[in-house]
């Protein structure tokens, strides 16, 4: 599959180019950055998304850019019938069932999923069991100083699936920090004991691992599917 990645020389989108780099059954055929920069020397690198789709022949885009610009990435695509991988958060819960609408309709396809590290699908999957037994229940999220986002799209996500089992208030606390990646915790309480479910991403390889899988998924899959807890716990 030829891969583009939009966002080619953040951090998350030149880890992206380096781990499709070196995956044998995917081609990458270059990257989006507004200022030119590449990732890495070899890899072609376009001032915007529209000019790179008129240019390289691509069977999916991965976008780890800004809420700004996902937006219309995801109409440059949906246009050209591009499917995407997206990483970006910052996406209100009912936009995203816009988007899902939308994609139905014109037979468009993309994943998006606020984390792809696999220990933090997991952590949500973990709360999201236990909040049934518990009474209350606190998310902390902890993210590096850069970020631009909060509360984190992780921590809205699991909120989210929480509150699907339990409707009840569940405050999130954002910490930013420098030496941070990215971190979170749930804490469930009930009188007398808490249980503490915590993820780390130490290093954004973590999520590579789950961005690779969403890239060769992609031509499965119908419509937008939020959450990579869909291809990951599903035979799709
Ligand atoms: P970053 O280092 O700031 O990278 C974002 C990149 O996008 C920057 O290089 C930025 O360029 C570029 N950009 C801005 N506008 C653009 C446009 N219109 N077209 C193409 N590129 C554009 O941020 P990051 O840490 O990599 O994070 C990127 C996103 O991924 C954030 O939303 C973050 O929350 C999310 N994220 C998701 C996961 C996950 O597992 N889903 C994990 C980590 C992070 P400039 O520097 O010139 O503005």
């Amino acid at each position: 599959m030829r891969v583009l990645v939009n966002g080619a020389a953040g951090k998350m989108g030149a880890e992206v180019c380096r781990a499709v780099h070196d995956a044998p059954d995917l081609q990458l055929v270059g990257g989006v950055d507004p200022k030119g920069r590449s990732p890495f020397a070899g890899v072609p690198v376009y001032a915007n998304l529209h000019d790179a789709l008129e240019m390289a022949a691509v069977d999916v885009v991965v976008d780890f850019t800004t809420p700004a610009a996902v937006r219309s990435s995801m109409e440059i695509c949906l246009g050209k019938n591009i499917p995407m991988v997206i990483g970006t958060t910052g996406f209100h819960h009912n936009e995203l069932g816009e988007w899902q609408v939308r994609a139905l309709q014109e037979n468009w396809r993309a994943i998006i999923a606020p984390n792809f590290a696999i220990g933090a699908v997991l952590m949500m999957k973990y709360a999201r069991e236990a909040v049934a037994f518990f009474d209350q229940a606190e998310i902390i999220e902890y993210h590096h100083a850069q970020k631009l986002d909060a509360p984190s799209g992780t921590a809205a996500r699991t909120r989210i699936l929480m509150q699907e089992v339990h409707q009840r208030e569940i405050p999130i606390h954002s910490v930013r920090l420098p030496g941070l990646v990215a971190h979170q915790e749930v804490i469930l309480g009930l009188p007398g004991q808490t249980l503490t479910i915590r993820h780390d991403s130490n290093h954004r390889e973590s999520f590579m691992p789950g961005v690779l899988l969403a890239i060769r998924q992609i031509p499965k899959i119908k419509g937008v599917v939020v959450g990579l807890e869909h291809i990951l716990f599903t035979d799709i």
